[in-house]
């Protein structure tokens, strides 16, 4: 209701811009002693009426972002409220491990491991149960039924590993969650990362999401000599942040400046039109430093992928024969190490909580729902 007035299409008498006239006016007639606060919530800041901020009206602003850690925790400890949970629930080891978690995943997450634990019969929600929870809310829910072939699951192993490879191998990167190979979502195979609650993000930081970005398409050429489609949304993604790098964040040899303003066409949804401020040059220009950027991360993960062969060939095996791996799993085959049996998929932990098979979260270890780098079947 509060959108800027006269923006739209048509004049400015319908029926919305009235009430929002009207609104306008009886906000004034509050006195400042009238003790009445009024609250306000929206989601599009970007497009409110300036009048509606005027002072007197709605002058103080409370930002609500996505909870910081010590938020999630606060969040949890609310959720947890309506569910029986044994005594090794640790929150603040789940709040530390949801970065970028918002408000409603977090309430999901506690939905999910309720569930979890009523179907395997237990009375108790356990520190397990909100670890599977953890990751159907960060990597979609499994699609078990979904039958791939033999050819499609080793082609899914290579380019997984890829992007783990060059993830692990890179400065820079955000430590890996897990791998897997199981469908979930779109995705036939997945690849999570464990991104820091941070809010800014460097040049190396993003080169490197690059490169982690390519790990998967040279994969699939160094080891199976192919290209699928698999690689469509990486490279899209790809593509989309070296443009803003070079147009947004000036991080090119086009200096700092921006280039292509977009204009938000308020009534007609967002970005339809990007109105260019730059000249023919320069457009070719910004085509070459994309094109640079997009090269040298590539070639950067084809250096790291064809001269590890070893541990390539050791992800994927253990991929094809696990089919999810977790981080302390992919650093000790790319080191070449042993890894202990599997665990039996089957084994539920004891109510206790000794002996459950879920992966410790180390305090500096993290995940968020932020970069899974999938390859969507091609459906
Ligand atoms: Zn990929």
């Amino acid at each position: 209701m509060g959108r800027h007035r006269g923006a739209g299409l048509g004049g400015g008498h319908d029926e919305r811009e009235q009430t929002l006239n009207q609104l306008l006016v009886e906000m004034d007639g509050f006195e400042s002693n009238d003790g009445v606060i009024l609250v306000a919530a929206t989601n599009r800041p970007d497009v409110l009426d300036p009048a509606l901020l005027r002072p007197g009206r709605f002058d103080r602003r409370v930002v609500v972002g996505l909870p910081d850690v010590r938020g999630r925790e606060e969040i949890l400890r609310v959720h947890v409220k309506k569910v029986p949970v044994s005594d090794d629930t640790n929150l603040n080891v789940l709040a530390r491990g949801t970065p970028g978690f918002s408000g409603a995943d977090l309430a999901n997450m506690v939905n999910e491991a309720a569930l979890s634990a009523a179907r395997m019969n237990r009375k108790q929600v356990t520190m397990y149960d909100f670890e599977l929870a953890k990751d159907k809310v960060l990597m979609g829910a499994e699609r078990k039924s979904m039958l791939l072939t033999d050819e499609e699951k080793k082609v899914t192993a290579y380019h997984e590993s890829g992007h783990a490879l060059v993830s692990y191998l890179r400065d820079h990167s955000d430590p890996i969650h897990k791998v897997t190979i199981i469908p979930r979502g779109m995705a036939l195979g997945v690849t999570v990362y464990l991104p820091d609650d941070r809010h800014n993000y460097t040049r190396e930081y993003l080169e490197t999401r690059l490169a982690t970005l390519y790990g998967g398409r040279v994969a699939e050429e160094i080891y199976l000599n192919q290209m699928s489609t698999g690689a469509g949304s990486d490279i899209e993604r790809a593509t989309e942040m070296a443009r803003a790098m070079v147009c947004e964040y000036g991080m090119s040899r086009l200096g700092p400046l921006t280039f292509g303003k977009k204009e938000e066409q308020i009534f007609l949804g967002r970005e339809i039109a990007q109105h260019r401020d730059f000249s023919e040059e320069t457009a070719r220009q910004i085509d070459l430093e994309v094109r640079r950027l997009i090269d040298e991360a590539y070639q950067g993960a084809h250096t790291l992928v064809e001269a590890n062969s070893g541990p390539m060939h050791r992800l994927a095996a253990a991929l094809l024969e696990r089919e999810t791996i977790d981080a302390e799993e992919v650093r000790m085959l790319i080191e070449g190490k042993e890894l202990p049996p599997m665990r039996s998929n089957l084994a539920t932990p004891s109510d206790t909580g000794s002996g459950t098979p879920q992966q410790v979260l180390k305090p500096e270890s993290r995940s968020g729902p932020g970069f899974p780098e999938g390859s969507p079947s091609p459906a």
